[in-house]
């Protein structure tokens, strides 16, 4: 058996911190967890054809499971940092690049890096 190579070590990155930010949402039942599998499953091939896009990954993956989380769930991840206004959803910045963040996009802040969202969301009241 090879090592586990850097391609498998992003995706595997990649699902844990997506993971992470959905248990911190607590939505992260069986059927979403499906969801990211499918979408690591899908980048899989896509890093394959690109491994320089492997740092990308996290993000990507992010994207596709809030698309579609969107569809059969709703909005996700919900804003942590406005306190009133109507609810949105946070926005994964950059769309293709290293080291994502959500981002609120009416605030114009980074909320916390894509893994992260427990300990931007743990600390706020919750009404
Ligand atoms: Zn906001």
């Amino acid at each position: 058996m090879d090592p586990i190579s850097p391609l498998e070590q992003a995706l595997h990155a990649a699902r844990a911190l997506v993971l992470a930010d959905l248990v911190a949402g607590q939505v992260a039942e069986a059927d979403v967890v499906s969801l990211v599998e499918e979408s690591v499953a899908q980048r899989r091939w896509w890093v394959e054809q690109w491994p320089e896009g492997a740092e990308f990954v996290a993000g990507l993956v992010a994207q596709d499971v809030q698309d579609a989380l969107l569809e059969r769930y709703g909005r996700w991840p919900l804003c942590p940092v406005c306190g009133s206004g109507d609810p949105h959803a946070l926005d994964v910045e950059p769309e293709l690049g290293p080291d994502p963040h959500w981002v609120c996009p009416e605030a114009g802040v980074k909320v916390a890096a894509v893994g992260s969202l427990g300990t931007a969301t743990g600390g706020m009241p919750s009404s």
